[in-house]
């Protein structure tokens, strides 16, 4: 059976180990390109766009592929609404790896908001220091708030985006440790937290660090996120890959 999982998450790189040995199943990984140097993976790769529902069909379609599991980040929305679209125009079985929330525990001082935008204007006016954990398209909505100084801690240097006067950029990719990063909010004398709510374990230590700091945390809503038969981990995938290859079968036997 052939699958495509889409990935760049924590859960989709758990997965492509589980798959990787596994002879029943041909799997493909893709890859949006957002990072220069992707961690090496154990299954094919491919890297970059599809070209929108059109170009994702047309993959699908020319490497007959049979399922889809769709494990991106919880704010890529994009790609899963695409992905939704491609498969119901095939009539392919698509799975979704949903990363359930992180919730607000007693101590919290979370500024909820929708947009990186509005966590810009959540600032306020007088100058503070920021310690901004996004992603590098994300930083822009920064510039029209140019009153604060910046850390940023991104994976790859930004790119030519216009970017606030007073910023210094850290690059780092988790999993991250929490005195460590209580450790960084607190030399770094940070007044405020700037985050998307992505969930998991990998990068919430500055979540509790803030807690414990007493730091407030911005914290960016999550995009509604289309998806196809929801899964609550990469382990739950493998169980729906054997559901449809038993399904190919019995419907291959009754023909
Ligand atoms: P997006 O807005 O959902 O996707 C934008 C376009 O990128 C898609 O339409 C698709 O291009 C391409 N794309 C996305 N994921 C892909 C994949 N796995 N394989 C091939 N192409 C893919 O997602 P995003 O722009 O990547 O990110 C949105 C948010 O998610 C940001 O907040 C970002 O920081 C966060 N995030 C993303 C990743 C990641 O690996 N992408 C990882 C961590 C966090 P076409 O339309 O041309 O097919």
């Amino acid at each position: 059976m052939r699958i495509l999982v889409l990935g760049g998450t924590t859960e989709a790189s758990e997965l492509a180990r589980l798959l990787a040995d596994d002879r029943r199943f041909a799997t493909t990984l893709s890859l949006a390109g957002r990072t220069i140097s992707p961690r090496p993976q154990p299954l094919p790769t491919r890297i970059g766009g599809f070209g929108g529902i059109v170009g994702l069909q047309a993959w699908l379609a020319d490497h007959a592929i049979d399922a889809v599991i769709d494990a991106t980040h919880p704010y890529a929305d994009q790609m899963s609404r695409h992905a939704v679209a491609a498969c119901q125009a095939l009539a392919l079985p698509l799975a979704s790896i949903r990363r359930a929330e992180w919730q607000r525990q007693d101590g919290d001082h979370w500024i909820e908001v929708g947009t990186p935008q509005a966590a810009a204007d959540a600032l306020g006016k007088d100058p503070a220091r920021v310690f901004l954990s996004l992603g590098r398209l994300e930083l822009e909505a920064f510039a029209a708030a140019p009153q604060h100084h910046y850390v940023a801690r991104t994976i790859d240097p930004p790119g030519d985006i216009a970017l606030p006067p007073d910023i210094r950029f850290v690059f780092d990719r988790g999993p991250f440790d929490d005195a460590k990063e209580r450790a960084f909010l607190a030399q770094e004398r940070i007044g405020f937290v700037v985050s998307k709510n992505s969930g998991g374990a990998a990068t919430y230590p500055k979540i509790a660090a803030a807690r414990r700091l007493g730091v407030p945390v911005v914290m960016i809503a999550r995009p509604a996120k289309p998806h196809g038969v929801a899964l609550d981990s990469a382990g739950a995938a493998l169980p729906w890959l054997e559901a449809q290859l038993a399904h190919r079968s019995t419907s291959r036997r009754s023909v």
